[in-house]
């Protein structure tokens, strides 16, 4: 591509992506293609000779765009958000043109040395105490993953990763049951093995772990002889907003010589407000804390922020040091590629920054408290309608919800799911509590405006009556 071609595009893409922004209002938020739909457009082999752009772009728009689920569309109420605020999207398109690769400090200074600003600056923004050092990870998978392995590799002595899996067998995790599914997968990939992986029972509203009986499994393991590396907490759970005492769980590690490793993937972006912070009380005790900022912050996709209290730790347990990627004589300075299980980079930062200083830290705040305020409204007014209930109250802007029809309740509320994402005006998602399907409802969008909420609450209403 010679470089007038190039501008030329880059440009469309640009104007493209702000008309898309403005179009969202109009589509349907869920994808409502069939299976298969999309891959039998796609042509079966590559081509042989190059195409034109007008035609591929034109293929874009006609092909892929309609197979799209529109995770920034402002009633978007499913799953958690994948936030990107138009501002980190200028940032990302400035990341792609550059296309860095940023494993070293030395493979691109600036992104590096953003990156320990930009940490700096969430930390500070959501209370953590000066003490907790940051990096950006992938995923919210792989901080779990990585502290995992810290717990594993602490607990054996720093011998696991030479020792591998034979060495592990009666090394111990605790977590109770509201924790994500990549907690279990971070198990399993360590090698440590899903047998153990202590499930703690819950109590009270919070469906937070029952510290008594933590304490109690871990001196049980003790006696029958494994090896109790550590605990992993939830500030937010996925299905229904679950948050664990933390400052009861890092009691009990402190006691029992354990880690403690807090998933806040999603509830972590509402720390920025100060009112929330008593839902993880004691996350200063912890030593690892992760939240995305790609959830709830608008910071684009992907971008988790990791906050360790001994950094130290996690660079023992992941640092490679091939010859080529020494660099020699430039101690003091910080390779994060040492400090996550990915080798290469993106430059994640430069969204961050972009986003910070745009909005200021008032903006996301206001963002976040209109979401709260707006679920908890909704969750009010759908408990006043007849044949609704609230399963589960507001934790944040999460709750979840039923609709009493049917000889089956739980089918017709998966019919209700399914009626609401074909209908396309809002999309939404089912979980089980208490072994009961339940529908979920998020107020997150970085463009969700307080219509949007009354949308959803006609949709909900007229579907619910109409189906059987
Ligand atoms: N933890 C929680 C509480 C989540 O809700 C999710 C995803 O929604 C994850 C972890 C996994 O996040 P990621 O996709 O960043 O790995």
């Amino acid at each position: 591509m010679d470089e007038a071609t190039f501008r030329h595009w880059s440009s469309k893409a640009a104007d493209w992506g702000a008309d898309y922004r403005q179009s969202l209002r109009d589509r349907p938020v869920r994808a409502q293609t069939a299976a298969g739909e999309i891959a039998g457009q796609i042509a079966q082999s590559p081509p042989e000779t190059g195409e034109a752009m007008e035609r591929i772009f034109e293929d874009f728009e006609t092909i892929i765009v309609p197979g799209m689920t529109h995770w920034q569309h402002p009633r978007f109420f499913a799953y958690f958000p994948a936030n990107a605020a138009p501002v980190s999207v200028v940032a990302e398109y400035l990341v792609t043109a550059v296309a860095a690769q940023c494993m070293l400090w030395q493979t691109s200074p600036a992104a590096t040395e953003l990156e320990t600003k930009m940490l700096d600056w969430l930390r500070q923004a959501i209370g953590l105490p000066a003490g907790f050092s940051g990096v950006i990870q992938d995923s919210a998978s792989s901080a779990t993953l990585a502290a995992v392995l810290v717990m594993r590799e602490k607990a054996l002595a720093w011998n696991g990763n030479r020792a591998g899996l034979a060495a592990n067998p009666r090394i111990r995790i605790y977590s109770s049951d509201q924790v994500h599914t990549s907690i279990d997968r971070a198990i399993w990939v360590s090698g440590i093995g899903e047998q153990n992986l202590v499930r703690i029972p819950t109590i009270g509203e919070r469906r937070g772990m029952d510290c008594a009986a933590l304490a109690a499994a871990i001196e049980a393991d003790r006696k029958a002889g494994y090896i109790p590396a550590g605990i992993i907490a939830c500030t937010g759970g996925t299905s229904v907003g679950a948050c664990d005492d933390i400052a009861g769980v890092v009691r009990v590690a402190k006691e029992q010589g354990l880690y403690v490793h807090v998933d806040a993937a999603w509830a972590g972006a509402a720390m920025i407000c100060e009112e929330f912070r008593e839902l993880w009380r004691g996350v200063e005790g912890a030593d690892s804390v992760v939240f995305n900022p790609h959830k709830w912050l608008g910071a684009q996709f992907d971008c988790s922020a990791h906050f360790l209290s001994n950094p130290d730790d996690l660079v023992r347990t992941l640092a490679i040091h091939p010859e080529f990627l020494k660099t020699h004589g430039q101690d003091g300075i910080i390779n994060y590629s040492e400090w996550s299980v990915p080798l290469g980079r993106r430059f994640r930062a430069l969204k961050l920054w972009f986003l910070l200083r745009f909005h200021g830290l008032s903006g996301l705040r206001e963002m976040i408290r209109n979401h709260v305020r707006w679920a908890e409204a909704l969750a009010e007014r759908l408990r006043n309608e007849p044949g609704f209930e609230i399963v589960t109250e507001p934790v944040l802007s999460l709750f979840s919800f039923r609709h009493a029809g049917g000889s089956d309740a739980d089918a017709h509320n998966l019919a209700l799911v399914k009626a609401i994402n074909d209908d396309g005006r809002i999309y939404l998602t089912q979980t089980r509590v208490d072994g009961r399907i339940a529908i979920r409802f998020q107020a997150g969008q970085f463009s969700m405006a307080e219509e949007d909420a009354e949308t959803a609450f006609r949709t909900i209403v007229e579907l619910a009556k109409k189906v059987v």
